[in-house]
């Protein structure tokens, strides 16, 4: 019989768990902090628990980590990791360093450009594949294959500080692949390990949860009160233009997102982020910078402007450097925080998913043959 990994289980499922084994529940919270605190993944040496117990867990559990079937590393210093689950699922991580950071070269140790500086983010998924199917996007050409478990979730993370240190990574985006508020219970059991001053420690705030749009959850996050920043996949700021590119434009409309953004917003007390990806040609001109404005007004946000990272065989094209800086520069004179990115890790196939979504593609040709 197949033992339980622990990765994944919080505080109050690990002391349950314990209890149920006939042990104190405080040993609960010893073996959360062994876990994810310490990172010791070794049964015999958490030294706080006796030999007994040591070996009672390790007859019942173990404790697996992620491991990376590819790493890529771009010449900006951005690293990308493709993971297989145990059912063969890919999933991407990625590491983006501070735009600030001087980017060296990979040293001879291995050790990563971009882990060096403590200020680099990590982009992290919460599905393999996605439901939701943005048509500029890689992940979404692949469908949902499967929700992650919190401990799949959480497994990145553990991954990043076990490879690089506790400097790995500052700040945690969960904008890789799939939708966050569509695998909600998974998603906020992570956070609540994350967040655990005997977990991962990481503040609240220093987490960005990024959504498509999904309405009613959104609602219910607020309500959750896990103190997250929240960022919205805008993208296109009238209705119209925004159910163009986003098929869930149509189930969830703007109006309505727009209300629950503010009511998060006001019951986090904590500025929202709005990703607006810039394709060439389509939401790019004077009257999407008015509606933009337009749409944010009186809300306390951040623009972030991506210019589009090409994805093969789909149809949408990134601005010229000019246009980029012209959009910048005209919004920022309506809207007070604009940042413009021009692209990360364009040579890594660093478009959301698109790492694992060839591979999935690749895997899929194999299987026919
Ligand atoms: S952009 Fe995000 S929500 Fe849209 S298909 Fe890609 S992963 Fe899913």
């Amino acid at each position: 019989m197949s033992k339980l990994n622990l990765i994944g289980l919080s505080r109050s499922e690990l002391e349950t768990r314990l209890q149920k084994m006939g042990e104190k529940r405080f040993h609960g919270r010893q073996l959360f902090k062994w876990l994810y605190s310490v990172r010791q993944y070794d049964f015999e040496l958490m030294t706080d628990l006796s030999k007994e117990l040591r070996d009672k867990l390790a007859e019942n559990f173990e404790i697996k980590e992620l491991n990376p079937e590819d790493h890529k590393i771009s010449v900006d210093g951005t690293e990308k990791f493709l993971f297989r689950l145990d059912d063969n699922k890919p999933i991407e991580t990625v590491v983006i360093p501070s735009e600030e950071e001087d980017r060296r070269p990979s040293t001879s140790s291995g050790q990563s450009p971009s882990t060096n500086s403590g200020r680099n983010t990590a982009c992290i998924s919460s599905q393999a594949g996605c439901a939701v199917g943005c048509f500029f996007c890689a992940t979404g050409t692949m469908g949902l294959l499967r929700d992650l478990t919190a401990g799949e979730i959480v497994g990145q993370l553990m991954f990043l500080r076990d490879k690089y240190g506790p400097t790995a990574f500052s700040n945690v985006v969960m904008m890789g692949m799939g939708e966050p508020l569509l695998n909600f219970k998974n998603v906020i059991d992570a956070i609540r390990i994350m967040t655990d001053e005997i977990g991962l420690n990481i503040s609240p705030k220093k987490i960005v949860l990024s959504t498509s749009g999904i309405t009613p959850k959104i609602i219910k996050l607020a309500e959750e009160k896990v103190g997250v920043r929240l960022a919205l996949s805008l993208h296109a700021a009238t209705q119209q233009k925004r159910q163009v590119i986003m098929p869930i434009a149509k189930t969830f409309k703007l109006d309505n997102l727009m209300k629950a953004v503010r009511l998060y917003a006001d019951s986090s007390n904590l500025p929202v982020t709005f990703e607006y990806i810039l394709f060439a040609g389509f939401n790019d001109t004077r009257q999407d910078v008015e509606d933009l404005s337009r749409l944010v007004r009186g809300l306390r946000c951040k623009i972030n402007v991506i210019a589009y990272n090409p994805v093969p065989g789909l149809d949408f094209k990134r601005p010229s450097d000019d246009k980029i800086n012209w959009f910048g520069k005209e919004l920022n004179q309506k809207v007070r925080a604009v940042t413009v990115r021009k692209s990360r890790g364009m040579d890594i196939d660093a478009a959301c998913g698109q790492l694992a979504a060839r591979k999935f593609e690749k895997d899929r040709v194999s299987a026919q043959i």
